[in-house]
């Protein structure tokens, strides 16, 4: 007999490509059938068939405060009986936005938007426009939404222009992504060296999450910031992921490095679709309705993602916070690698504030290249048999992990002992 999530997911992919509205959720690369939710709350989700897992996936990251937040459900459906949208201002709206330039210092002025992808799409034509440039700098393995000019890889050459890396994006749009190595100071010095004068922007996840987790170095961080104010390039820091996730002030203070403009998604949203891009009033001052750089939305700053931002925004300024979210997240990193450890397992993790990464591999990566060298075999088996015991982790690889501050000691313990049986697993 079928299951009910083998029953939908069959069903689903007859009218959904994939039986998915993002890829990644397919489940294409641990293989198996994805779990169709129905409920969360909390650190848990429970899947069509009533099994509930212990969630380390977050909605992909803005669920810091965990799954139906009783504050932000409240919020947003005071919001919604008060209207769904207007196509015009609300004092939420500006009330988010103070909020936002407040915590992140580098921002004098943001605009909200509906997603990750269209916060650093915007910003990457609102450099272009302020520079008056159109090449720019993105790293391997970074992932900053689906935006034609993103999607490239790198050049057949070293300090070439690039490729495209998804069907339907032109070669000629690609040909203005020059892609680099990850946490490589000197590929930067050199592209800037020979192609300086024709960079309009860097653009970079501060820490990168969607190549698992890469921790930068300080040194790859202070260039990127040198070089783009000597050749008077934007430098835009990606903070979809890292924004309010790594810490209070998000990754740019952790590294005290003042960005150009930054991005944000996920938790600004609270669970619902906002993103927001922002930065020096000189360069934001380009956008419409103030200059010449085209940006709008029907439903930018919609009033019920505004108010779980908000409420998402308040909770996690309560004192403490980030210190209670780490203190989880290396609990649970630390007790996998010891049962790992003890297990025989060749393994690795590491945590930034709530994001995580774990590596079947005997140390942690540094860039792409190194992070490719782990063992996807192993980390198919113990998302399996992690699944089995109740602990739903990113279904790929090459996924940061995310706990919320919800998830109880018990919880983390849980995980870890079915850590200890998906790692004894392994060794069968
Ligand atoms: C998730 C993510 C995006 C894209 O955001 P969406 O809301 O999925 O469009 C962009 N950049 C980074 C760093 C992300 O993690």
């Amino acid at each position: 007999m079928n299951t009910k999530n083998e029953d939908l997911f069959a069903r689903a992919q007859k009218t959904i490509p994939g039986g998915v509205n993002s890829p990644v959720r397919a489940f294409r690369s641990v293989g198996g059938t994805p779990r169709f939710f129905t409920r969360g709350e909390g650190a848990y989700v429970w899947d069509a068939d009533g099994k509930r897992y212990i969630d380390y996936v977050g909605s992909w990251g803005p669920l810091i405060l965990g799954h139906a937040d009783p504050d932000t459900v409240a919020a947003v459906q005071q919001a919604a009986a008060n209207g769904l949208s207007f196509g015009a201002p609300t004092e939420g709206e500006i009330e988010l936005a103070e909020l936002l330039v407040a915590r992140v210092p580098s921002m004098d002025m943001v605009r909200l938007v509906s997603s990750g992808t269209e916060a650093t799409m915007s910003a990457i034509r609102l450099a272009r426009g302020f520079t008056g440039r159109d090449a720019f700098i993105k790293f391997e393995g970074c992932y900053h939404g689906h935006g034609d000019s993103l999607l490239v890889k790198a050049g057949s050459g070293l300090l070439t222009f690039g490729n495209p890396s998804s069907g339907g994006v032109p070669a000629d749009l690609a040909q203005h992504t020059m892609v680099l190595s990850y946490n490589d100071p000197q590929q930067l010095r050199d592209a800037f060296a020979k192609h300086g004068e024709k960079i309009a922007a860097v653009i970079v996840e501060p820490v990168a999450g969607n190549m698992n987790l890469i921790v930068p170095t300080q040194e790859f961080l202070d260039t990127m910031r040198e070089l783009c104010t000597q050749h008077g390039a934007v430098l835009i820091f990606d903070e979809v992921m890292t924004g309010f996730r790594v810490g209070p002030n998000s990754a740019q203070s952790l590294f005290g490095i003042t960005p150009d403009l930054s991005t944000f998604g996920k938790i600004v949203g609270g669970g619902m679709p906002l993103g927001a891009f922002g930065g020096r009033r000189e360069i934001m001052e380009q956008i419409a309705p103030l200059g010449p750089v085209y940006q709008a939305g029907t439903l930018s700053g919609n009033p019920l993602s505004v108010a779980a931002g908000l409420v998402t925004l308040k909770k996690i300024a309560a004192p403490g916070f980030y210190d209670a979210l780490g203190t989880k997240t290396k609990a649970f990193v630390d007790g996998l690698a010891s049962e790992a450890k003890k297990a025989g397992v060749p393994f690795s993790a590491q945590s930034v504030g709530g994001m995580f990464g774990l590596y079947f591999a005997e140390q942690c990566p540094g860039n792409f290249a190194e992070m490719m060298r782990g063992d996807l075999k192993a980390f198919n088996t113990f998302f399996h048999a992690m699944l089995d015991g109740g602990v739903y982790l990113a279904p790929a690889a090459y996924e940061a992990g995310f706990v919320s501050i919800v998830h109880s000691d018990a919880d983390i313990s849980a995980s870890v002992a079915a850590g200890a049986a998906a790692f004894a697993r392994l060794k069968d």
